[in-house]
């Protein structure tokens, strides 16, 4: 049986669509991957530097992305 030499490190967020604290784990590609429970959006999360981490969310099957609604300003 080989040694294995695996550490586990909790990595923690906030779900970006509904804001429920997430737990995940660090993969060997050095991704953190996470499913929401409660809106089931995923989230892949990846350490580019020290002050930049990235963030890729992926809206739940049969559901997409709401695009925002410009805001008109009232002429005065
Ligand atoms: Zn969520």
């Amino acid at each position: 049986m080989t040694d294995l030499n695996i550490e586990w490190q909790s990595f923690s967020m906030f779900c970006s669509n509904c804001g429920k604290h997430l737990t995940g784990y660090m993969n060997s590609e050095g991704l953190i991957k996470v499913e929401c429970g409660r809106c089931h959006s995923v989230s892949v999360r990846k350490f580019i530097g020290r002050r930049h981490n990235r963030i890729d969310i992926y809206a739940p099957k049969g559901q997409v992305t709401i695009p925002a609604e410009t805001e008109e300003v009232p002429l005065i």
